[in-house]
């Protein structure tokens, strides 16, 4: 019977114990089918990945090296372009359109032979934090069916969370990888801004979007990450250097200069448990040696504002082109007026939550408003950018909460969008500076939920970060509750 640890025990199997990718992928195949009501996945690419999986298994008969990711089962988030599959943002404004070409991120899966599983379901342009904003509905929480899984990612971190594949793909734009991965109990990498070229993403806020990776183990999260790493044509913004993440070094007895910012951990949405279970983590890093200081960040409170009017100012830009007449939904009323026909198309393509936001977004760029809002976020953005560099002069690493509190049930945010907005206090920080950052699942909530700590390291420096990450996960994986 299949199981899957890693990807290297994987790779061990197929070439020393008589596994094969078929019965990897019939294993998950099966499991899609039984976790149906999870929600997680738009589409699941059975027949191909099939095919996929016995071409390999003909191919490894002549004992050739295995490509790095050869038979890995991946899915993808709904907003990354496979070629000649569906792709649409979870959104009726796409309903029906078909990708022209595959993201840098997925031909460079495919060059390294992984296999593409299916498509999952996410917020609507990934706009959101519980995944209640899809048009394919709500996906849920496999840990309790009550729960959101996190978003926007949401089917993605199911994905993985209740083994339906092997790792998957989400996108980040303010925490979209690293609060579902929180709230499921996995881990969620959202790489610096640039890591991974985002050909083939579809926009939401271009310079805050940055492709990231879910799994259960740092070195299989690294090597994902070094395979769809480094310079491309396609997206000038993508970091020129390729680095090598992987296998990850180990930390050995190095000890660390860590920080972390007071108002974080004294923030009063914070959860009592949470704080707890992160006082009680830094103690004890302390007790080992390594340097954990407190610094003040009065800036803390100016982040979710600034990441709103900026991601939604960019998001307005963005969304303008799906206007009915290129591609994707078009109404069907008869209406001869174009501007009355772009209205009505978007009106009726759009869900709720993207339509405010393009409103919010217009807002803040439309004249008289400008100054007030767009150009003080984007100062906002740039003293973050100073002082995030500052900061990582003196240190190594940057802890913080992922989320202020656990998996929350559904509806209980919905009808407060600004409440819902707060929530990100924590993640949008990495966005608004590149840094990376990762979700890493440390703990458990008396309630029975899973929660972890967010690590960040200075831009560029995913080496560190996964580095620090492997040490955590093999020495501080507690899993217990601290009591209130
Ligand atoms: N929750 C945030 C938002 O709604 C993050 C979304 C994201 O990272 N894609 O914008």
């Amino acid at each position: 019977m299949f199981s899957f640890t890693n990807i290297s025990q994987y790779h061990y199997d197929l070439e020393n114990s008589g596994l094969s990718c078929i019965d990897a992928v019939n294993y998950y195949l099966k499991k899609i089918n039984e976790n149906k009501h999870l929600n997680a996945f738009t589409e699941v690419y059975a027949d191909e990945a099939i095919q996929q999986a016995n071409r390999l298994d003909e191919e490894r008969k002549s004992k050739p090296p295995l490509k790095k990711l050869h038979g890995v089962v991946v899915a993808i988030k709904d907003v990354i372009c496979y070629k000649d599959h569906k792709v649409t943002a979870s959104s009726k404004i796409l309903e029906g359109f078909t990708s022209l070409y595959n993201a840098t991120a997925v031909e460079r899966l495919l060059a390294e032979d992984a296999i593409i599983i299916g498509s999952c379901n996410c917020d609507e342009f990934a706009m959101g934090s519980s995944n209640e904003n899809s048009v394919n509905g709500n996906v849920l929480n496999a840990l309790d069916n009550t729960k959101v899984p996190g978003g926007s990612s949401g089917g993605s971190a199911v994905a993985v969370q209740a083994g339906l594949c092997m790792a998957s793909l989400g996108s980040d734009t303010g925490g979209s990888v690293r609060q579902p991965a929180d709230f499921c109990g996995i881990i969620g990498l959202k790489p610096s801004y640039g890591r991974i070229s985002r050909h083939g993403l579809i926009a939401y806020a271009s310079s805050f979007d940055q492709i990231g990776i879910f799994g259960n183990t740092i070195t299989d999260i690294s090597l994902l990450l070094e395979v769809m790493s480094g310079a491309d044509e396609y997206d000038s913004t993508a970091l020129q250097e390729r680095t090598i993440f992987f296998p990850v070094a180990p930390a050995g007895n190095k000890k660390y200069n860590i920080a972390y910012f007071k108002e974080a951990i004294q923030h009063p949405s914070l959860d009592v448990e949470i704080r707890n279970s992160i006082s009680a983590l830094i103690d004890s890093l302390k007790n080992e040696g390594h340097t954990v200081t407190e610094i003040d960040f009065d800036l803390l409170e100016y982040v979710v504002p600034a990441y709103y009017v900026l991601t939604t100012a960019e998001a307005s830009s963005n969304l303008g082109r799906y206007d009915g007449t290129r591609y994707g939904h078009q109404t069907k009323e008869n209406i001869s007026d174009l501007t009355d026909f772009y209205k009505q198309t978007r009106s009726e393509g759009f869900g709720k939550e993207v339509q405010r936001r393009i409103m919010l977004g217009t807002f803040v760029l439309s004249s008289g408003y400008y100054d007030a809002y767009f150009s003080k976020a984007q100062q906002v953005r740039q003293l973050l950018i100073n002082k995030t560099a500052a900061i990582f002069t003196e240190f190594d690493a940057l802890i913080m909460p992922t989320s202020p509190t656990t998996a929350f049930s559904f509806g209980d945010n919905r009808n407060d969008p600004v409440a819902m907005y707060l929530a990100d206090i924590f993640t949008v920080f990495a966005n608004l500076t590149g840094i990376p950052g990762i979700s890493l699942p440390l703990f458990k909530h008396s309630n029975g939920m899973p929660f972890g700590i967010q690590v960040m390291t200075r831009k560029t420096d995913e080496l560190t970060l996964l580095q620090v990450s492997d040490w955590l996960m093999k020495d501080h994986k507690t899993n217990q509750q601290v009591s209130a």
